[in-house]
């Protein structure tokens, strides 16, 4: 096949759920599209993981974690219509509309969280079956080469595309830019270089037996040294009992960065207290080095049309959270079509 031939209508560079809303759109709309991840699954920060050590429990499965975004909520009315469609396709559901706080009372606060069925990655899973999706794929940088985008991995390969999407964390996309010598305008420059991401340590605990806390198994925790604590058993996402995932407050993840796996372990199971209930019998560590912007962009992405197309999407731009990222890979694949 000529290069020509093999040139894609649109490349997406992330198989979060901000690139997959947008490939899904674009390849709906009959375009040519494939989707670059540099991990060996989708989901982005929408990721579940199974426990290696399935024999531990003795029950033949392992446990199952969503290690990063909890739940989602419906603020918008286009993205409201998005989980309604995923509703009846049966890979959300409403969890609660509201969780326990760290003294065991329920806070209910009348606005509805949706979950994966059977776990976060499902939404993610279900996208990226009819697409192009290639994994283990860690682009370097991206060029205008004549009249198309040019993509290198660590690799040298290259692939080409007429247009670009871009949906990793906005310091990684201006390194893939700059790498690529690609001007963004000063003012909006200006903007993305001021958008700085939380960090999020999060520790999943395999439990000897079922853990203390309360329906429906999410707690909203003080904040500092833990935010969140969930039992992914209660919550209908691990077969077994006794899968926990913590998320560590922000001050915590930043103090603790560069502490050992057993160091932070130590410390947030010890600040979980008499909510686990039984024995740790394993346990790790997944630091999120971009957890959620701080800022965020004023419109929903950024379309660049000069030397060729390309755009900016992701959380930083309609919201730090998952309807947010998949709002701007709405807008994304909407602004190219
Ligand atoms: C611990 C944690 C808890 C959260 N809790 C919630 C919550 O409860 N509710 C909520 O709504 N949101 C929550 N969020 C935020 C939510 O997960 C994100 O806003 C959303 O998933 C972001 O989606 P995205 O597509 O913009 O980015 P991502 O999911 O980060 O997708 C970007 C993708 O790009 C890939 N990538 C990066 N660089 C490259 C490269 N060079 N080449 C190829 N691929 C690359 C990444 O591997 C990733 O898959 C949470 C996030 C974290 C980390």
């Amino acid at each position: 096949m000529s290069p020509e031939q093999d040139t894609l209508d649109c490349a997406v560079i992330g198989a979060g759920i901000s690139g997959l809303v947008a490939a899904d759109l674009l390849h709906r709309a009959g375009r040519r599209v494939a989707v670059l991840e540099q991990e060996s699954i989708v989901g982005g920060r929408m990721a579940s993981r199974r426990s290696a050590r399935d024999t531990n429990t003795g029950l033949g499965s392992p446990a199952v974690f969503d290690q990063g975004a909890q739940y989602f909520t419906t603020k918008d009315v286009l993205f409201e219509g998005l989980v309604r469609s995923w509703e009846e396709a049966g890979l959300v559901r409403e969890w609660s509309q509201g969780f326990a706080t760290s003294d065991g009372s329920f806070y209910a606060d009348g606005l509805a969280r949706y979950c994966g069925l059977p776990d976060m990655s499902a939404v993610p899973n279900h996208l990226a079956r009819n697409l192009d999706v290639r994994l283990d794929l860690r682009a370097s940088k991206v060029e205008w080469h004549r009249t198309t985008w040019r993509i290198t991995d660590e690799d040298g390969q290259i692939l080409t595309a007429n247009s670009l999407i871009l949906t990793p964390p906005i310091p990684i996309s201006l390194a893939l830019i700059d790498a690529g010598l690609v001007e963004v305008p000063k003012v909006q420059r200006d903007i993305l270089n001021r958008i700085e991401y939380e960090p999020c340590l999060a520790v999943m605990l395999l439990l000897q037996d079922g853990a203390n806390l309360p329906k429906p198994g999410g707690m909203w925790s003080v904040g500092e040294p833990i935010a969140w604590i969930a039992d992914n058993h209660v919550k209908g996402v691990s077969p077994i009992p006794g899968a926990i995932t913590i998320h560590a407050g922000p001050d915590f993840s930043h103090d603790q960065w560069q502490s050992t796996d057993e160091a932070i372990v130590r410390e947030l199971v010890a600040a979980a207290g008499e909510w686990l209930g039984s024995q740790v019998i394993d346990a790790w560590v997944k630091r999120w080095r971009y957890s959620k912007p701080f800022l965020t962009y004023p419109e929903p992405c950024l379309y660049i049309r000069k030397p060729g197309p390309i755009l900016l999407a992701g959380d930083a731009f309609a919201g730090p959270r998952v309807e947010g990222a998949a709002l701007s890979g709405m807008a994304a694949a909407t602004a190219l079509l």
